[in-house]
């Protein structure tokens, strides 16, 4: 499979280049030149491990031997607490996908676990180093840092805004020492830490000369491990119930998740349709609702990973929707750029796209979701979960059964779920936290501050 860019200006590349590259050269985003149908193989897919399903859809993406790649795989996932690594359970009216087993108790693990292995794996056998710069506001950095700790051939330098991350994912961070492992609190915002990062991965010969590396969501293998789920919930969704098909809610920031739900689709999963849920920050509710993609100011909730306006992945899904024309997506995006708004015709039904259902869950919708499934079904969800469940309970299909994405444990919000419910959420891992020792340095937020501090320490 080669891949290419959304924007059309970058020559074909493999599977391993397209991991490397991250954003492609021509400011695009890279996809695979086509998406593989797999209808035929669904009924021998239900009855496999989630390692084995795995295996049978990266094969279709990738340019690595079966038996290293099913080794990657293997090693991704041992650090998962679940035998199943995401189960689903029956909760209420609607399933729920367990995708926070990982090391930090959100699903970002699932494919910041894949990509690690992946990274450390192609840098043996170029002989090569790689320096990850990143810039967080909880999850990520976290779910990288532990992905990478303790491998030999890279470092990872992760900003956050000092004071600005939630203490205990702040805690997740700081709290791993390996000698590998460094993070900066910027003194600033995490837009401050954000233009550094950009600023830093602009200036090619820094970048070159430290082989600077990125993790964020728009590295096509992020997308590509969380279609799996897609296919294992989904299976096992209709093996259990009977149904013929399914539909997914998913809590949406970066749009990275459900449009992993929409190349599950494309493939074949008969999913009728994603109901995509943001809170407050809604910005891709409204595009689906009315074609019209608008910048709006973000705004603080309570589900924090949610808390973006300009969705990085967004670009992937315009483009197959234009028609896989590059330059129309060029002008689109030019629009954007200049006005900070772009507009797409509606279909026949009134809406952008019959797969898609949008929706909003308030601050006020979270604490009352999270506080009726405690009580009623006895199930914690975290406020992310509860956006998504909030949305999707408005959408029920008797022949499609909704499987909704919980994305992160509970305890990691613990102060939603004390003001939901009066209780605490506890994990071990968490609780482990609170006496651990930390390390993080304290940078100004100045480009050439961060940049020396990289230098003296890079691989
Ligand atoms: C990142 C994150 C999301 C949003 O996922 P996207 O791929 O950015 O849409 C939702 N919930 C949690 C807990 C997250 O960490």
């Amino acid at each position: 499979m080669n891949y290419i860019s959304t924007r059309g200006r970058t020559p074909p590349m493999g599977f391993q280049d397209a991991v490397l590259t991250g954003l492609a050269p021509d400011g695009g985003l890279l996809i695979p030149t086509d998406i593989p149908r797999v209808e035929d193989r669904l009924d021998a897919w239900s009855r496999l491990s989630y390692q084995d399903i795995t295996f049978e859809i990266l094969r279709l993406f990738v340019d690595l031997p079966d038996g290293d790649l099913r080794h990657l795989i293997e090693r991704s996932y041992m650090a998962f607490r679940h035998p199943e690594i995401a189960p689903a359970w029956p909760v209420g009216p609607v399933h729920i996908l367990e995708l926070f087993h990982g090391p930090t108790l959100a699903f970002k693990d699932i494919a910041l676990q894949f990509l690690s292995n992946f990274f450390e794996y192609i840098l043996k056998r170029r002989d090569a180093r790689l320096n990850i710069l990143g810039a967080t506001s909880g999850d990520t950095g976290s779910a990288a840092i532990h992905g990478v700790r303790g491998r030999e051939r890279i470092n990872i330098f992760i900003m956050h805004p000092r004071g600005r991350v939630a203490p205990l994912q702040e805690r997740q961070m700081t709290a791993v020492l390996d000698s590998n492992v460094f993070n900066i609190a910027v003194e600033g915002t995490f837009d401050d830490c954000q233009r550094i990062m950009k600023t830093l991965f602009s200036d090619l010969e820094f970048k070159r000369r430290h082989a600077l590396g990125a993790v964020n969501s728009v590295n096509w293998a992020r997308v590509l491990v969380q279609i799996v789920y897609y296919f294992s919930a989904g299976l096992y969704v209709m093996q259990t119930t009977g149904a013929r098909e399914v539909q997914f809610a998913v809590p949406t920031g970066n749009f990275g998740d459900v449009l992993a739900g929409y190349y599950a689709w494309r493939m074949g999963m008969p999913i009728r349709r994603l109901i995509l849920a943001t809170n407050e920050n809604d910005i891709l509710a409204r595009f689906f609702e009315s074609g019209v993609y608008s910048l709006g100011r973000v705004v603080p909730t309570l589900s924090p990973s949610m808390d973006i306006q300009v969705a990085s992945n967004f670009e992937r899904y315009l483009y197959y929707k234009g028609g896989g024309n590059p330059e129309r997506l060029t002008a689109l995006m030019k629009d954007f750029a200049a006005t900070g708004s772009l507009s797409i015709p509606c279909g026949a039904g009134g809406r952008v796209d019959e797969l898609f259902i949008p929706g909003v869950g308030t601050s006020a919708d979270t604490l009352a979701t999270i506080r009726r499934y405690d009580r009623e079904y006895g199930y914690l969800l975290d406020p992310h979960t509860a956006v998504g469940v909030h949305v999707a309970e408005q959408h029920l299909d008797r022949e499609a059964p909704t499987i909704c994405l919980a994305t992160a444990h509970p305890a990691k919000f613990s102060q939603a779920i004390r003001e939901a419910t009066g209780r605490e959420a506890h994990h071990e891992i968490l609780d482990n936290l609170a006496h651990a020792p930390t390390r993080c340095a304290t940078l100004p937020a100045d480009v050439e501050a961060v940049k020396s501090f990289i230098e003296e320490r890079a691989r």
